[in-house]
C-alpha cells in the first residue's frame, strides 16, 4: 500500500469540509451563485490553513461539469483532473521558483489563449510574494484588463511583501490560523478513521505543535505514527519532537524551588545527551512558568492554561509554593537565556548559567517593611506596642543606618542583693517573655535568647548577657521599656524591676564590661551577637558577606 501523507489524504474536497475559514467559504460560494467571481483573488495567512486548498476548490466550483456551482461534484472529468493536479486549464505555479520577469511574461502570453476544455482558466500562484518587482509589473497589465475567462488566485504567507498596485486589484481574503480545538478535532477524526490509538495528552501535544497550521499538525501526526506504529503512547510525541515532557518540567521546577543545583545540572545534562533541544526546553520552562502564573492569578485557570498535557493539581501545589514575583524573576532570567542561546556558540552554557541564576530568586521585600526592620535592628525607632506586634510602624521615615553601638549610659547595674521569691514556672514565663519580645521586634528576641536568667519573679527580672554589646542593645531605653512592659504583663506586676547585667566572660579574649562600642576591629573576633546580627541582616536584605 502506498503511503499518502495525512495532509494530502485528508485535504478538503468540498467547501463544507474546509475547517475554520467559514467567512471565506461563504463569500466565495455567494460569488459563484451570483456569478460575481472576481478576476483576481489574494489569499493570505499562515501556512497550512487552507489557502491553496480553497484555491483548488474555487477552480473546481468554476469548472465542474455540473457548474459553476458552490458544491462541485468531485466526480466529473474536470473535478478529478483538478483534484489530481492534471488539468491543463488550472495551473499551479510556485512563485518562489518562477519569480523572474521572463516567467511572468510567459505566463501572460499563455493567458491570451482560450481554455482547452474547462470553462475558466485558473492560475494559482503560490508564495506570490516571492515574485520579483519586474515580474509583478509585468503581471499588473494583465490584472488591469484580464480576459473574461481567466481567474488569478494568489496565495501568500507574507501579505506585507505584496505591492500595493497588486493588492488594490485583488479581492483579498485573510485566512485565520486554526484554533487548537479545530486541529484537535480533525486529528481525532483522522486517528479514528485510520484506526490509530492515541492518548488525549499526545493528541493535545501534536495539535499544540501545529501552532495553528493544520498541515503542520498532520505532518507531525504522520511522523509520530511512523515512530510508534498504530498505538501511540505517552512520551512518543516528545521523543519525535525532541522536547521534554510535562513530568520532567514539573520535576525540574520542584528542583528549582528546592534550590537543588546538582540535580538541575544533572537534568540539563541528561536532556542534552538524549538529543533534546535545550532551546525548546528553555521555552517549555517559560511556558510552564506562565501556567503557574495563570494558576496563581486566574479564577478559572483551566480555560487559560497553554494547551498542553498538564496536571492542574500539580500546578496548583507548585504555584502555592512560590511568590508571583519569584515567577517573574524566573521568567526574566529564562527569557533572556532564550534570546542569548540563539546568539551564543555555547547555548548549553548560557542555559546552565540561567538555571543556576534561578536558584537565587527570592521574593521581593516590601520597602516599608525593610526600613522598619533596619530601624528595629539599629534600635532607632520604637516599634508598635507589643500588644499588636505585627502592626507596622506605618510611615517611619528611613533613618540613616548607623552601625550598632552599645549605649554608654547603661553601665552595669549592680546585682540585687536580696532576690525575691522565685516563681515556680519561671522557665515557661521566660519563654513567653522572649517570644513576645521577638514578635514585637525580631532582633530583640535574638538578643534575649543569649541572656542568662539570674532571677525571674513577680518583683524582678534579672538578666545577664554574654557581652557588653548585647547588654547595651537591650538596655536602650525603648528596648528596656518594652522588656519591662512585657515582663510586667507576663508576671502580672506593673512594678516589676528589670535588671540587665553583663556576665563576666569565660574566654579570655572577650572584652568584659566596657563602654566602647565593640566595632569589628582588625584582628578582633566577631561576637556571637554580631554574627547573629550579620546573619539577620543578610537574611533581611539578601546578600552575601564578603571577607
Ligand atoms: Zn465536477
Amino acid at each position: 500500500m502506498k503511503f499518502q501523507a495525512s495532509a494530502r489524504k485528508w485535504r478538503p474536497q468540498k467547501f463544507s469540509e474546509l475547517i475554520g475559514q467559514e467567512h471565506i467559504v461563504r463569500t466565495l460560494k455567494n460569488a459563484i451563485e451570483l456569478d460575481r467571481v472576481a478576476p483576481a483573488y489574494l489569499f493570505s495567512g499562515t501556512r497550512g490553513v487552507g489557502k491553496t486548498t480553497s484555491a483548488r476548490l474555487l477552480a473546481k466550483a468554476l469548472n465542474c461539469e455540473a457548474g459553476p456551482t458552490p458544491e462541485p461534484c468531485d466526480t466529473c472529468t474536470h473535478c478529478v483532473e483538478i483534484r489530481e493536479g492534471h488539468s491543463v486549464d488550472v495551473m499551479e505555479i510556485d512563485g518562489a521558483s518562477n519569480n523572474s520577469v521572463a516567467e511572468a511574461r510567459e505566463l501572460i502570453d499563455n493567458v491570451q489563449y482560450s481554455t482547452s476544455s474547462c470553462r475558466f482558466k485558473v492560475y494559482i500562484i503560490d508564495e506570490v510574494h516571492m515574485l520579483s518587482k519586474s515580474a509583478f509589473n509585468a503581471l499588473l497589465k494583465t490584472l488591469e484588463e484580464p480576459p473574461a475567462s481567466v481567474v488569478f488566485i494568489f496565495a501568500t504567507t507574507e501579505i506585507n511583501k505584496i505591492p500595493e498596485t497588486i493588492l488594490s486589484r485583488c479581492q483579498h481574503f485573510e485566512f485565520k490560523p486554526l484554533s487548537h480545538q479545530q486541529i484537535m478535532e480533525q486529528l481525532r477524526l483522522i486517528c479514528e478513521n485510520e484506526s490509530i490509538e492515541i492518548d488525549a495528552g499526545s493528541l493535545d501535544e501534536v495539535a499544540k505543535n501545529g501552532a495553528g497550521s493544520m498541515r503542520d499538525a498532520q505532518s507531525l501526526l504522520d511522523q509520530v505514527i511512523a515512530y510508534s506504529g498504530r498505538s501511540i503512547g505517552a512520551g512518543a510525541v516528545e521523543e519525535v519532537l525532541g522536547i521534554v515532557g510535562q513530568d520532567t518540567l514539573a520535576r525540574f521546577f520542584n528542583r528549582i524551588v528546592e534550590r537543588n543545583g546538582p540535580e538541575l545540572m544533572q537534568t540539563v545534562q541528561e536532556t542534552a545527551l538524549n538529543g533534546k533541544d535545550l532551546g525548546l526546553f528553555c521555552r517549555d520552562l517559560i511556558e510552564y512558568l506562565r501556567n503557574l502564573m495563570i494558576v496563581k492569578v486566574a479564577k478559572d485557570p483551566a480555560a487559560l492554561l497553554s494547551q498542553r498535557a498538564f496536571d492542574l493539581d500539580v500546578l496548583k501545589k507548585q504555584a502555592e509554593a512560590v511568590h508571583l514575583d519569584e515567577l517573574q524573576q524566573m521568567f526574566h532570567a529564562l527569557s533572556k537565556a532564550d534570546l542569548d542561546m540563539k546568539r551564543s556558540s555555547l547555548p548549553r552554557t548560557v542555559f546552565e548559567m540561567a538555571v543556576i541564576r534561578l536558584l537565587d530568586v527570592r521574593p521581593y521585600q516590601n520597602v516599608d517593611d525593610l526600613i522598619q526592620k533596619i530601624n528595629a535592628m539599629t534600635g532607632e525607632v520604637p516599634v508598635a506596642a507589643p500588644a499588636a506586634p505585627s502592626a507596622p510602624a506605618a510611615s517611619a521615615p528611613p533613618q540613616p543606618v548607623a552601625p550598632p553601638a552599645a549605649s554608654p549610659q547603661q553601665a552595669a547595674a549592680p546585682p540585687a542583693a536580696t532576690p525575691a521569691k522565685p516563681v515556680s514556672s519561671s522557665s515557661n514565663k521566660w519563654d513567653e517573655i522572649k517570644n513576645r519580645a521577638g514578635q514585637a521586634k525580631r532582633i530583640f528576641g535574638t538578643y534575649l535568647m543569649q541572656a542568662e536568667v539570674l532571677e525571674l519573679s513577680e518583683d524582678e527580672l534579672h538578666l545577664a548577657f554574654p557581652d557588653p554589646f548585647t547588654q547595651g542593645q537591650v538596655s536602650k531605653e525603648e528596648n528596656r521599656a518594652l522588656l519591662k512592659e512585657i515582663a510586667s504583663e507576663v508576671m502580672g506586676n506593673p512594678g516589676i524591676v528589670v535588671k540587665l547585667d553583663c556576665r563576666p566572660a569565660e574566654s579570655n579574649n572577650e572584652p568584659v564590661l566596657t563602654d566602647n562600642a565593640p566595632g569589628n576591629k582588625k584582628g578582633e573576633k566577631t561576637s556571637p551577637t554580631e554574627q547573629q546580627l550579620l546573619k539577620d541582616a543578610v537574611e533581611i536584605l539578601g546578600g552575601t558577606v564578603i571577607g
